[in-house]
């Protein structure tokens, strides 16, 4: 039975139960897998033929044993993967010769989160449904984790779910994805203020629970291992469908908190073979200095066309450290406490040596904008802002194998870039056509935090 660890090396260590249920370990680091499964060429070329949801259960079932039957599973798997409108979950497409899109929006939210939530809302549910308790789950979103996490976690009866957006301030359809959701467990508040102080509050409710008399509060944040394991399957997906394991792969990662590009990493640890992994950031560009010029440093945050991918500090980058840094803790705890009282700190000599396989590239506004309108010209295809910033960066760093560029968004979800570009606005797919037309229920509260956790107190 797999155990995880913390990446700084401090805190006990938790089987998969015991880190569904958990965000950040007590030392302030990272819960990872103690040990890796890996696959061999022959295994990895039987599972070519799978379904999504078959390989799915190849994959992570080594992190998930012990928890639950594996047939048990195995049907889990089926009905998260059933939740996609595309018969192939995630479809490869060619944009030219060495170049593919991973269409990752399929999924009830349009964006590639979905892959992860909809199968952590029901691990979550089952775990605290064995337990006999409910739980509360609480996030801050400017955008997609919101209604990813809501569309996760509806269907959950041991669960209720409060998640906060700065009111105002989130996109129409952004707004609605969450807030036509009408279920019963679902509290869509909308703060009187940004979504710093959005953070803020939830960060603040996590350290003192004592307002919800003895329930416990669950993160869904892509700090969550569950998150990240579920995105370890789309790479062998991708992988597979272009030739793996007799050739190799490459793929280009549009990146925020780097939990997607995480999973690609282990994904290669557990056997594909990759040639080139490609980070691509927005202006808040702090991942692509880190990549080229070794350090961590800690940036202002520019609001941009490609809302999700802004922030400031990548939390997952910690895990690749603590990997590429041979699963030294004590390197990363040093690493970490250096730039937690800085801001700043130099990556050590040793973790960057065994990056030489890692690329990455920052796009500005204007040239995200010329990379959709050029792709439109060349193609036809409309790239939503995010994928677009991940073409543009791949551009430059194809080699010698197929590029796989991850399309982590639908456009119809990001208008203003596709406008911006000159084109009309992307239309939502035909089952969300009505979206504009949906009832919607949500909560204004003003930024005061008692406010906010009386709310919740009255609501669970
Ligand atoms: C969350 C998100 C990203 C960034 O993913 P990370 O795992 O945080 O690096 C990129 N694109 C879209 C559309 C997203 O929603």
């Amino acid at each position: 039975m797999m155990r995880y660890v913390s990446t700084r090396g401090q805190s006990e260590s938790l089987d998969f139960e015991g880190v569904l249920l958990r965000g950040l370990a007590p030392d302030g680091g990272l819960y990872v897998p103690e040990s890796l499964p890996s696959f061999t060429p022959e295994q990895l070329a039987d599972m070519a033929k799978l379904s999504y949801a078959e390989l799915a259960l190849e994959v992570t079932w080594p992190f998930v044993e012990g928890f639950m039957p594996r047939d048990e599973y195995a049907a889990l798997l089926r009905e998260t993967y059933a939740e996609f409108h595309h018969p192939a979950v995630a479809p490869l497409k060619q944009l030219d010769g060495q170049l593919w899109l991973l269409e990752q929006f399929h999924g009830p939210t349009l964006a590639f989160k979905d892959f992860a939530l909809q199968l952590l809302g029901r691990l979550l549910n089952l775990a605290l449904a064995r337990k006999g308790q409910r739980g509360v789950v609480m996030g801050a979103t400017s955008g997609d984790t919101g209604s990813a996490a809501i569309e996760g976690c509806r269907h959950g009866n041991q669960l209720d779910v409060f998640i906060l957006h700065p009111h105002e301030r989130v996109s129409e359809v952004q707004r609605r994805q969450m807030t036509t959701v009408l279920d019963d467990n679902v509290f869509n508040i909308a703060l009187q203020g940004d979504f710093d102080d959005c953070q803020a509050m939830v960060k603040a409710s996590f350290g003192d629970q004592s307002f919800l008399g003895g329930r416990q509060l669950i993160a869904v944040n892509s700090i969550n291992w569950a998150r990240v394991m579920a995105q370890i399957v789309y790479f062998f997906y991708a992988g597979l469908r272009l030739g793996a394991p007799a050739r190799a792969v490459s793929f280009c990662v549009p990146s925020a908190n780097f939990g997607h590009m995480f999973a690609g990493h282990l994904a290669s640890k557990m056997g594909l073979p990759v040639d080139r992994f490609v980070v691509a950031t927005n202006h808040n560009d702090a991942l692509d200095r880190s990549i080229k010029g070794g350090v961590l440093e800690r940036q202002p945050l520019k609001p941009s066309l490609s809302p999700s991918m802004d922030i400031v500090v990548s939390s997952n980058f910690e895990r690749l450290l603590y990997s590429l840094g041979g699963d030294n803790a004590d390197l990363i705890r040093d690493l970490m406490q250096t730039f937690a009282e800085t801001g700043e700190a130099k990556i050590p000599d040793q973790i960057m040596q065994a990056a030489t396989h890692l690329y990455s590239g920052a796009v500005s506004d204007d040239e995200t904008v010329d990379t959709i309108k050029r792709w439109y010209a060349q193609t036809g295809e409309v790239l939503d802002p995010h994928t677009a910033i991940g073409v543009r960066v791949a551009e430059h760093h194809q080699g010698d194998s197929p590029m796989v560029c991850m399309a982590t968004a639908h456009p119809a979800k990001f208008a203003d870039a596709v406008v911006a570009a000159g084109l009309e606005p992307s239309a939502l797919p035909v089952n969300m056509q009505d979206l504009m037309q949906r009832e919607e229920r949500y909560q204004v509260l003003p930024n005061d935090i008692a406010t906010v956790q009386q709310y919740l107190a009255d609501h669970t």
